[in-house]
């Protein structure tokens, strides 16, 4: 058999010193890490409110539930039907949007689409018999499928929308959470969910004169199509005579840059670090195929997604970017046969390979030279998000179309004009910041006061990094339960994870009624091994964010230590729902201890 390293024809030294400077330019740049954006507060507070549904008027409630879900994405939705599903109704959600769907509620710019396969990230095809129309759908369809399965659970009647809590306490005389709202409601739960997603609130970059701007401007996680006209497919006809600025070009302005360039009079977009941009490959739904499916199909394909992604899958179902990824150059009867020093190697070829291959397709589809330098990007395939666009790349060969690349310093400073950059004033109508989202996992504090046995507050106890069991219960704070990604496993198909967790809340809830529970609570013990556990896993990993270009994936470039516990689960996705199934097959519900009634008293 040859030698599997002979397939790769490419200098690794300098690939490597090429992405060691890129990063470390970057870094030498931006020392303030993730201190350079902010939220949307004071003098920025009207980027965040919501266009798209207006905040009706209503009384505070008082309210006595069950169980309080605190967010309405999907990670709540699936929170609160598997809790249906194992007979608990009396259940509220609470969410900042005027509907359901989060991250999908707010993300409607045009050309919203998630580019991950439709048939694993829609959760619950199979119970609400939804066909999706393509293989990746747009974020219309999204948010359909999130309406059909809140009305296929009826939770339209078990929720408080344009709601914030901004302070959970847990009663300790009876034993119950006593929540309050941004509306003046009050709400006491047995047990509280803190289902607030991944990407909570969107943020902006910190530049001097952004409030002297006298053009129009607004986050892309709030589109404002009355100003652009057109829709998520695109035609905004209104900005036939204005000239855009966009700042960013993450995978969010990979999917709005194409409709803005056909649209506008003219468009600059500003680049600190390209995206990797690679083949996507759209195709609508072969019903005769999807119909063929047999139950259960849904769960393996969402497994089999995750297997592939790491080479381990003997067929790929999924069959796209993500799963090709690295894994197309590693023959996996070399890689058994190899040290462990040797497979390093061997993935990191290939991984260098792979981003060989993205930057080529950068020379094959982009016309101008120096663009197409400056569209390549110099860093391992998952340092960022991968993307993956038809149109973006060619976008930059429209005589309309400009890309202003700053060379990792970013746009410098507004005027009341127009976007400094590289020392050059660009004069704009409309500046849309593509810059992103704080993500959860390592959110400095807790999405509001969470005070928990003894006023312990949740963010105090977690300064150094999340502790928990699961990545789900908290030590010192009983019935309570956290589905976000903090401490938890990821995946690029974050609804996976979501759902493997949620079943699980369900089962422990169902149990603790069976039993005629009060309360349920982690033992210090088991939180501390768990946490141990968790930390051994994730020492590869950071590892990993040291090396790499700064992005949010490693607050942006600061490795700290608290990352080993915030940070994602090592074990993965199915590592993670292994060790949950596994826990409730034994049946001892190890590690909680449940307090009846009497106790509690
Ligand atoms: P990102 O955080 O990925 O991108 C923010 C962008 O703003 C970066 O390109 C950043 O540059 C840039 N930026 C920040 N400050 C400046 C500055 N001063 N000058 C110039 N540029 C600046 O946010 P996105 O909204 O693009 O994506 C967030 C996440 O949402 C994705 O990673 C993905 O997980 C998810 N998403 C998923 C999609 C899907 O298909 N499923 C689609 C869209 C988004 P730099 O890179 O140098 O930091």
């Amino acid at each position: 058999m040859s030698d599997p390293f002979d397939q790769f024809k490419f200098d690794p030294v300098a690939i490597k010193a090429r992405y060691d400077a890129e990063r470390d330019k970057r870094l030498k740049m931006r020392p303030d890490g993730e201190a350079q954006y902010q939220r949307m507060e004071g003098a920025f507070e009207h980027y965040a409110i919501d266009t798209f549904m207006p905040v009706k008027a209503r009384e505070p409630q008082q309210r006595n539930v069950e169980v309080l879900i605190a967010g309405g994405g999907f990670a709540g939705l699936l929170a609160a039907g598997r809790l249906r599903d194992q007979g608990i109704d009396d259940l509220l959600i609470i969410e900042r949007a005027g509907d359901f769907g989060g991250t999908w509620y707010w993300n409607r710019y045009p050309g919203a689409t998630c580019d991950v396969e439709s048939y694993i990230y829609l959760p619950m095809l199979e119970e609400t018999g939804t066909v999706p129309s393509a293989k990746y759908v747009k974020s219309p369809e999204i948010l359909e499928h999130v309406r059909t399965l809140a009305r296929h659970y009826d939770l339209y009647s078990r929720a408080l929308h344009h709601t914030v809590a901004t302070e959970a306490k847990w009663d300790e005389d009876f034993s119950r959470w006593i929540v309050t709202t941004d509306r003046g409601d009050e709400i006491c739960a047995k047990y509280l969910i803190l289902a607030s997603g991944h990407y909570r609130l969107p943020k902006l970059p910190t530049l001097e004169g952004m409030e002297t701007f006298k053009g129009h401007s607004f986050h892309t996680s709030r589109w404002d199509y009355d100003y652009t006209g057109g829709d998520c497919d695109g035609n905004l006809t209104k900005l036939e005579d204005k000239v855009v600025g966009i700042i960013g070009t993450g995978a969010t302005a990979i999917q709005c840059v194409p409709p803005l360039g056909e649209a506008a009079k003219h468009l600059y977009v500003f680049q600190r670090t390209p995206s990797s941009v690679d083949f996507r490959g759209n195709r609508p739904t072969d019903v005769d195929w999807f119909k063929s499916l047999k139950p259960g199909w849904q769960r393996e394909r969402m497994d089999n997604f995750m297997m592939a992604i790491a080479g381990a899958a003997e067929v790929d179902l999924v069959d796209d970017g993500w799963t090709r990824s690295i894994h197309q150059y590693m023959q996996r009867s070399a890689a058994a046969k190899m040290t462990r020093e040797e497979l390093g190697r061997y993935s990191l070829m290939a991984n260098y390979a792979l981003m060989e291959d993205v930057r080529k397709r950068v020379d094959e589809l982009v016309v101008d030279p120096s663009d197409r330098e400056a569209l390549k990007p110099w860093y391992d395939w998952l340092c960022k998000r991968p993307c993956f666009h038809d149109q973006y790349l060619q976008t930059f060969n429209r005589p309309n179309v400009t890309l202003v690349d700053t060379e990792g310093r970013g746009v410098e400073r507004l005027t009341e004009d127009g976007i400094v950059a590289n020392g050059k004033e660009y004069k704009v109508d409309c500046l849309i910041y593509a810059s992103g989202f704080e993500v959860a996992a390592y959110e400095q504090g807790t999405p509001f006061p969470i005070s928990g046995l003894g006023g312990l507050d949740l963010a105090d106890k977690w300064k150094d990094g999340a502790t928990t069991l699961h990545g789900l219960h908290v030590h010192g704070f009983p019935n309570f339960f956290q589905l976000t990604s903090r401490g938890s496993a990821q995946s690029s198909n974050f609804t996976h994870p979501y759902e493997g967790i949620a079943t699980h809340i369900a089962y422990i809830l169902r149990q603790a009624k069976d039993r005629g529970a009060e309360m349920v609570e982690v033992t210090a013990e088991a939180e501390a091994e768990w946490v141990r556990h968790h930390e051994e896993l994730s020492v590869v990993t950071q590892k990993t964010w040291a090396e790499c270009t700064p992005s949010y994936f490693n607050q942006e470039g600061k490795v700290t230590s608290r990352m080993l516990r915030d940070g994602t689960y090592g074990g993965g996705v199915l590592g993670l729902l292994d060790v949950l199934a596994a826990w409730r097959a034994q049946g001892d519900l190890k590690g909680l201890k449940f307090t009846s009634k009497a106790k509690a008293g």
